[in-house]
């Protein structure tokens, strides 16, 4: 009971309040929540999450978000402006992705609610313009599990193309040897969202023509900060529209793009795959119905305030911001290589991970948690991340992360002495204690638990 947020600081509603409560009162309990919440964030001691972090740019999106988001932009008579938004969102982005290079075809896209919905929306135009009985795709082990839960809800089956442990890229010939006549799409990362490693592009290109098959490029956490790496002059290869296989590619506004949470964008070499998604009823007593992909009605804000964003901060508010996270992560990798008894996994920029071949990693983890980090978990082989972004380019907190990091080694190492098991394991979002070794039944269960506490209503409606 006590465990349910703030219960013990302000009044649980279990049902409506009879009459409405005072806005101020309102307001001032959500800005003691917010800061309280956001103070965690603003250490710089969080892996990934909070992307962008500037107070100064949540207002003026927010504010951009207050003016239209009562707007419903499935209404576009009444709100033309989305239109603007939307397709210059796409436009940047296209740009972004060098759609330029395109030939042929006219290149499209779709705003949708965020990576997994722009994946969702992707594999969902590959089955449908192919019409296939038993479609399939075939992805990188490494790649989002929103591929899985997209083969879950579309029924496609989803095939695993392993990676080569020392490299974490995933195995081209192995991928080759999964394709079918059933299959719809290839996929790659561009970094793939564990080791932050980017998939052989231009190979899995060549390989996806050969084999006249569609190819997905998640650059959901890559999209908005690797084309800046490349024109700083950092070693990236090359993974967009440039590359003739690539069919479509997904980039979150959401994370490096800056903007509020709830957007992303999924793009289309060919506008006719986009098509794909289009939903047309004639049949409907309540009138003709029309929608471009899975959501009925849509905010107007998020639309606004995500393309505000982008405008506010230009090419090179994005290449200034992408600068610090690129050389705050190379410091903080290394540090990480400057420990002989931690390996980092391939060749990261800024989303870098590490194991050990001496200790259980998270020993590392379970002390740097008690220094107040938070990094994410990972298993096969047991790992750490740190995805870089704004909040950790403020001083003090790479040199913070270089001198914890070097305490949490010593007590690795006299755990690992003293025979002794860490406490944490790898869950995405949370991370429970020592589960990684279990049964699968009893970790589903464990998981579960998780979403129903997550999920839970007031005590005393339950
Ligand atoms: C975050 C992420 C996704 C999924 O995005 P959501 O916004 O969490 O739905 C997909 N792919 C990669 C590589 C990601 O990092």
């Amino acid at each position: 009971m006590t465990d349910y947020p703030y219960a013990d600081r302000f009044e649980v509603h279990e049902r409506l309040p009879e009459d409405g409560r005072p806005p101020e009162e309102i307001l001032a309990e959500l800005r003691e929540m917010a800061g309280a919440e956001d103070a965690f964030w603003e250490t710089g001691k969080a892996s990934g999450t909070v992307y962008c972090g500037d107070h100064r740019h949540y207002a003026f999106m927010a504010e951009t978000y207050g003016l239209f988001g009562h707007a419903n932009v499935l209404q576009r008579d009444m709100f033309p402006s989305a239109t603007k938004f939307e397709g210059e969102i796409l436009a940047m982005t296209l740009d972004l992705m060098h759609a330029g290079a395109v030939t042929g075809t006219e290149p499209a896209g779709i705003v949708t609610t965020g990576g997994t919905g722009s994946i969702l929306h992707a594999m969902l135009a590959y089955r449908d313009a192919a019409g296939l009985e038993r479609p399939n795709i075939v992805k990188p082990e490494t790649a989002h599990p929103a591929f899985d839960k997209a083969g879950h809800l579309f029924g496609i089956e989803v095939r695993r193309a392993p990676v080569d442990p020392r490299t974490t890229l995933v195995d081209v010939d192995a991928a080759a040897d999964l394709i079918d006549a059933d299959t719809v799409a290839l996929v790659g990362s561009a970094g793939n969202y564990g080791y932050g490693t980017i998939d052989p592009i231009a190979e899995l290109s060549e390989l996806a023509l050969s084999r006249g098959v569609g190819l997905h490029v998640d650059a959901c956490l890559g999209g908005f900060i690797l084309p800046f790496g490349e024109e700083l002059g950092l070693d990236v290869p090359v993974f967009d529209f440039r590359l003739p296989g690539v069919t479509s590619i997904s980039a979150d506004t959401h994370k490096y793009g800056y903007g509020l949470k709830g957007t992303s964008t999924l793009l289309f070499r060919d506008g006719a795959l986009r098509n794909a998604l289009y939903f047309l009823d004639t049949g409907w007593s309540g009138g003709k119905y029309l929608s471009p992909g899975i959501e009925g009605s849509r905010s107007g804000g998020l639309l606004a305030a995500t393309w505000a964003g982008m405008v506010r901060l230009g090419r090179s508010g994005y290449r200034r911001h992408a600068a610090r996270i690129f050389e705050t992560a190379r410091r903080m990798i290394g540090a990480v290589r400057s420990h002989p008894e931690l390996r980092v996994l391939g060749e990261p920029t800024f989303l870098f991970s590490f194991t050990s071949d001496e200790f259980d990693i998270y020993h590392v983890y379970d002390s740097m948690a008690g220094r107040g980090w938070r990094l994410n978990g990972q298993q096969y082989p047991n790992a750490v991340h740190m995805a870089v972004t704004r909040p950790q380019t403020r001083p003090g907190v790479a040199e913070a992360f270089a001198a914890d990091l070097a305490e949490a080694v010593e007590y690795a190492l006299k755990q690992e002495k003293a025979g002794e098991a860490p406490m944490s394991g790898a869950v995405y979002g949370g991370v429970p204690g020592g589960l990684t070794h279990e049964a699968d039944d009893f970790i589903r269960q464990v998981m579960a638990g998780m979403l129903d506490t997550q999920q839970s209503l007031p005590p005393s409606a339950r």
